[in-house]
């Protein structure tokens, strides 16, 4: 695994261990950012735990929709992306 691969890992599961803990400290998330529901985190849970999934099996790079490598300046702004800047539109 790469040093950006490393980056985004850690930053992805810093991520997800604010927004999974126990309840008292996802509603302190929600008021530092009170204009996301419960829902939305839950989805950005899962965006994570996907990312985290394809950093393990090797495919974090390649795009969902036409399999050809993802720009990393695309993954480092947006680590959960599933899909390359053309396929995105
Ligand atoms: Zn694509």
């Amino acid at each position: 695994m790469d040093t950006m691969h490393v980056q985004i890992r850690q930053q992805l599961e810093a991520q997800l261990d604010r927004l999974v803990q126990p309840r008292d400290q996802v509603a302190v998330s929600l008021v530092e950012r009170p204009e996301r529901s419960g829902q939305a985190i839950r989805l950005e849970v899962a965006a994570i735990r996907s990312a985290l999934t394809r950093l393990e099996n090797g495919t974090y790079d390649e795009c969902s929709k036409c399999g050809k490598p993802i720009d990393p300046r695309r993954l480092v702004a947006l680590p959960t992306t599933t899909t390359c800047l053309r396929c995105s539109i």
